[in-house]
C-alpha cells in the first residue's frame, strides 16, 4: 500500500477528511486535478455545527483569526430567523470558501500533508485488500480505502457507475460577489411586485477592508443558460428592478449562474470506496448547506476509516457512514426544494404560491418555528439513528460543550478519541478496557454522564448497564 486512504479532491470536503485521518493516526494522500487551488467564489455561509466541529479540533480560533468574518442571522427561504441568534455558541457566520480552503491547506501542510496537484484521477479498480487509482499523468496510487471528494461532477462516481438519481438543472439564477452602495450588513430578500428578487448577504471584506456582499438574483425571464457569461449590466438591471435607484453596484468582483440541479447518490459506500461532499449530493446553494454538509460528511467518515485501518472497527461501523449521512443530505435536498419554491425563484408571481409564502412568513414569527427551521439548516438538530435514541434525549445529537473546570469537553475531543464523561467517577474500570480509544473526564463536575464519539456526537447517556455495550458498539472489542 502507498497509503491507508487516498482522498480524491482537495475541496473543503477532501481537505477536512485528510485532516481527520491525520487526527485518527492513519496515513492519507490527498490529490487534486488542479495545478493550484481554485479561486472561484463559492460558499459564503458557515453554519453553527460546522464551526463547532472545527472548534472540536482546535481549528476555529485560528481560522477566524485569518480575516474579518461577521456573524449573521440564519435564514430560511430568505426570511431571517432573529430569535435564533444567541442560540448556539457559534452563530452563523460569513466565511468565504476560498478562505476556508486556504486555511485548511496550510493547516494540512503544517502536518506534512501536501496536496498532490496535477493529479487527475482517471481510473480505479478495487479488490479484497485495497483500491488502485490511476492518473492522467501516468501515476498509480494503491490504498486500503479511497474517498471520492471530487465534487458534483465526480469522476470516481462515474467510474463506479454509481446511481445518482434526481433532477437535472432546468433553471438558473445569478450569484455574484459585489460591492454595493450603503453599509447595510443585514441579510435581506427583497421582491418587487413583478416577481424580480434579490437576496443579499454580507461576505466579509475585500483586501482593502471594504464590505463585500453576495447577491443572488432572479425573476421572470432571467433564467439564462449556464454558459452565458453574467454581465455587469445584468447585475445593475437586476438591482434596479428590485431597489430602484436606492442601491448601486460599485464593483462586480465575481459572478456565475447556478442551476437548480438536485441529485443524491443512492449508496455512499461502494466496497472500499466512499462518496462524500458534492460527489454524493448536489443542490441549489440556498441557505448555506452544501459545503457544510460535505465538511460534516468528512467528520463522520474520518474516524470510522481510522478505526478500520487500525483494525478495531466493529463490522458495521463503516456502513453507519451511509446510514447516518444519507438521510442528512436527503433532508437538505428537500428543504432546499421548499426554500426555492417559497422564494418563487423564477418570479412566476403565482398568487397561490404568494399566499402560501405570506402564511409561512407569518408562522416564522413564532419562536418554535424559528427554532425548528434553525435546527434544520444549522446542523445542530441533526440526530443520527443509534441504539439508545428511543430512550435518551441526548443520544444521536451533537454533544453539548460541557464546562469541566479547567477545560471544555469540546477541547478534549482534539485528541480524536472518544470521550466518556464520568461525573461520579464510576466508570474507571470499564473505560480502562478501551484505553487507546476512549478518554475519561469530568469527575467531580455536575454534568450528566455521557459517551461522545470522536466526531462529537453523543452515543450513550444515562443508563449505566448500557455503557459497556455502547463502548463495544462504537469502539470495538476491548483491548
Ligand atoms: C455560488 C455558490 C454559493 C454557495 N454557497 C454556499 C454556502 O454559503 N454554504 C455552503 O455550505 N455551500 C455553498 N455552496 C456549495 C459549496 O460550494 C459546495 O457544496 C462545496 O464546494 C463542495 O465541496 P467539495 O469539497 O465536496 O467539492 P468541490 O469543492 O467541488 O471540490 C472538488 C475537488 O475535486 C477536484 N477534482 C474533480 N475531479 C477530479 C479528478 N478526476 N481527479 C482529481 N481531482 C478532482 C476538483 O478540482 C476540486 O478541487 C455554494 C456553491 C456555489 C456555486
Amino acid at each position: 500500500m502507498d497509503t491507508d486512504v487516498l482522498v480524491v479532491g482537495a475541496g473543503p470536503t477532501g481537505m477536512t477528511l485528510a485532516g481527520e485521518l491525520r487526527v485518527a493516526g492513519v496515513s492519507a494522500v490527498l490529490v487534486d486535478k488542479l495545478a493550484q487551488r481554485s479561486a472561484l467564489s463559492k460558499a459564503g455561509g458557515v453554519q453553527s455545527r460546522t464551526q463547532e466541529a472545527f472548534d472540536q479540533r482546535g481549528l476555529l480560533e485560528p481560522l477566524l483569526a485569518t480575516g474579518n468574518y461577521p456573524a449573521g442571522t440564519a435564514h430560511f427561504a430568505g426570511i431571517t430567523l432573529p430569535l435564533t441568534r444567541d442560540r448556539h455558541r457559534h452563530p452563523w457566520r460569513s466565511i468565504p470558501q476560498v478562505a476556508i480552503e486556504g486555511f485548511l491547506e496550510q493547516h494540512l501542510a503544517a502536518q506534512e500533508i501536501h496536496v498532490l496537484r496535477d493529479h487527475e484521477l482517471t481510473g480505479i479498480t478495487q479488490d479484497e485488500d485495497g483500491v488502485t487509482a490511476t492518473f492522467a499523468n501516468g501515476g498509480v496510487i494503491r490504498s486500503r480505502y479511497l474517498v471520492a471528494a471530487d465534487g458534483g461532477h465526480s469522476t470516481v462516481r462515474s467510474l463506479l457507475g454509481a446511481e445518482f438519481p434526481g433532477r437535472p438543472g432546468t433553471e438558473t439564477v445569478v450569484a455574484a460577489d459585489v460591492r454595493l452602495s450603503g453599509d447595510d450588513q443585514a441579510m435581506t430578500h427583497t421582491r418587487s411586485e413583478d416577481g424580480h428578487w434579490v437576496l443579499v448577504f454580507p461576505l466579509g471584506t475585500d483586501p482593502q477592508g471594504r464590505p463585500l456582499r453576495r447577491v443572488s438574483m432572479g425573476g421572470p425571464g432571467r433564467s439564462v443558460p449556464r454558459e452565458v457569461p453574467v454581465t455587469e449590466d445584468e447585475i445593475r438591471e437586476g438591482l434596479r428592478a428590485v431597489f430602484g435607484s436606492q442601491v448601486e453596484l460599485l464593483e462586480l468582483c465575481y459572478a456565475r449562474r447556478i442551476t437548480n440541479a438536485a441529485r443524491q447518490a443512492t449508496r455512499y459506500r461502494h466496497g472500499r470506496v466512499f462518496l462524500a461532499g458534492d460527489a454524493a449530493h448536489v443542490h441549489l446553494p440556498i441557505g448555506a448547506q452544501g459545503m457544510n454538509t460535505g465538511i460534516q460528511d468528512a467528520l463522520n467518515l474520518g474516524w470510522k476509516l481510522g478505526a478500520a485501518v487500525h483494525g478495531w472497527a466493529p463490522g458495521h461501523l463503516l456502513d453507519t457512514y451511509h446510514a447516518e449521512r444519507h438521510p442528512v443530505a436527503a433532508a437538505v435536498l428537500r428543504n432546499v426544494q421548499a426554500q426555492s419554491l417559497l422564494m418563487d425563484q423564477q418570479g412566476t408571481g403565482d398568487p397561490d404560491l404568494l399566499a402560501a409564502k405570506d402564511l409561512f412568513a407569518a408562522l416564522t414569527r413564532l419562536r418554535d418555528v424559528q427554532y425548528h427551521l434553525d435546527d434544520m439548516v444549522s446542523g445542530m438538530g441533526i440526530r443520527y439513528p443509534m441504539p439508545g435514541t428511543e430512550d435518551q434525549p441526548l443520544v444521536g445529537l451533537p454533544a453539548p460543550d460541557l464546562d469541566l473546570g479547567p477545560v471544555r469537553s469540546h477541547e478534549l475531543l482534539r485528541s480524536g478519541r472518544g470521550l466518556l464523561i464520568d461525573p461520579a467517577g464510576r466508570f474507571a474500570e470499564v473505560a480502562a478496557l478501551w484505553p487507546d480509544r476512549v478518554d475519561r473526564a469530568g469527575q467531580g463536575t455536575g454534568t450528566e454522564p455521557m459517551l461522545i464519539r470522536p466526531d462529537g456526537y453523543v452515543c450513550w447517556a444515562g443508563d449505566q448497564d448500557a455503557l459497556e455495550p455502547a463502548l463495544g458498539h462504537w469502539f470495538g472489542e476491548p483491548r
